[in-house]
């Protein structure tokens, strides 16, 4: 098949709200889909994927989910390898919380910039200069970072966590906006705050969301508290990955403007395919996560490569706040 052609069938698709490929794409796709399918059983692998990476990575993924999700589902799992399909901090944790088990990244270097957005020596500062300080590491954290805080946190658990801490003084790392935004709902606690924040969160733009409201007037506005205070304040709903998967089901809306990264949309528009789903004109996209695709997880499960390896003192350290998430997050 010509380009054009194949460019023509592409735009008569994605009119009719299919999946974005061409034919031929389509089936180059399924061949080496079924060829991880196999390989995965002869390996005795699970895959794990994140709502943000590509629609062809989630349709062969044996769990899909926010953060919170998978890092419940790695715990426990039978098969001996663990294929993470997201960031480096997921296929850390992953194995913090599963030692015995082998973790496999198909992208060494799909990395989350903000995860680095913290630093020790601020952490020990605060220690010294806060008494009854707890520092609550958001789970897009390195190991490192997570080794010297008390508690690790997601997303979709955040504000129960820090609701139910002892301490009245937090040290809340790497993001701002997730803080900010926790801050507001436990206003009996005192915040520090520290400077990071997620680059395509951030950027997320509100004229152009404003521009969607007025262009689908009955649209919900659904919002990743990763979004600066701005974005939330004219937001209809504010939560995880999951949290806007699961409220965009409750709704009575049936169409919304999604303020997250565009990966979501493969779950979204499977789950309800009756509603629409709109995102601001500038897509907010993850490269990183974008990083991972069929080819590399066919490549890692045939190879081996691209192990999660720690060492072993910042691997039993680290294990602490997330094993502690889990324990006050089941409560
Ligand atoms: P959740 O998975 O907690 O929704 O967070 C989004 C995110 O940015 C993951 O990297
Ligand atoms: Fe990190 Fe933001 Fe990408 Fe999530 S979307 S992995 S927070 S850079």
């Amino acid at each position: 098949m010509c380009l054009v052609t194949c460019k023509l069938q592409w735009y008569t698709m994605r009119k009719k709200r299919e999946p974005l490929q061409c034919r031929e794409e389509r089936v180059q796709i399924m061949t080496i889909q079924e060829e991880i399918r196999k390989l995965k059983q002869e390996k005795n692998a699970v895959i794990l994927a994140h709502y943000y990476v590509r629609p062809e990575v989630q349709e062969i993924a044996d769990y899909i989910g926010d953060s919170f999700y998978l890092s419940k589902v790695a715990v426990g799992l039978k098969e001996q390898t663990i294929v993470f399909c997201g960031v480096s901090f997921m296929g850390e944790s992953a194995k913090v919380l599963n030692p015995e088990k082998r973790v496999l990244m198909p992208d060494k270097h799909a990395d989350c910039a903000m995860a680095h957005m913290a630093d020790v020596e601020t952490i020990q500062r605060m220690r010294e200069k806060y008494e009854d300080l707890a520092v609550v590491c958001y789970i897009n954290s390195t190991a490192e970072l997570k080794q010297h805080s008390d508690v690790c946190v997601t997303s979709a658990n955040a504000v129960d966590i820090v609701k139910v801490l002892p301490n009245r003084n937090i040290f809340f790392i790497p993001d701002r906006n997730l803080a900010h935004f926790v801050a507001e709902q436990v206003p009996e606690k005192h915040f520090v705050f520290n400077e990071g924040c997620c680059p395509v969160h951030q950027e997320i733009s509100i004229e152009e969301v404003r521009q969607a409201k007025e262009a689908h007037p009955g649209a919900e506005v659904l919002t990743h508290p990763e979004c600066p205070a701005a974005l939330l304040e004219i937001s209809d709903y504010i939560g995880s990955t999951s949290g806007i998967i699961a409220y965009a089901g409750k709704s009575g809306a049936s169409e919304f403007i999604i303020c997250t990264e565009n990966g979501v949309r493969y779950e979204l528009e499977k789950r309800y395919p009756e509603k629409t789903f709109y995102f601001p004109e500038t897509e907010p996209v993850c490269h990183d996560m974008k990083l991972i695709t069929l080819d590399k997880i066919l490549h890692v499960l045939k190879t081996g490569d691209n192990e999660v390896v720690l060492d072993e003192t910042l691997r039993e350290e680290s294990k602490i706040p997330l094993e502690r998430m889990l324990e006050l997050a089941g409560k």
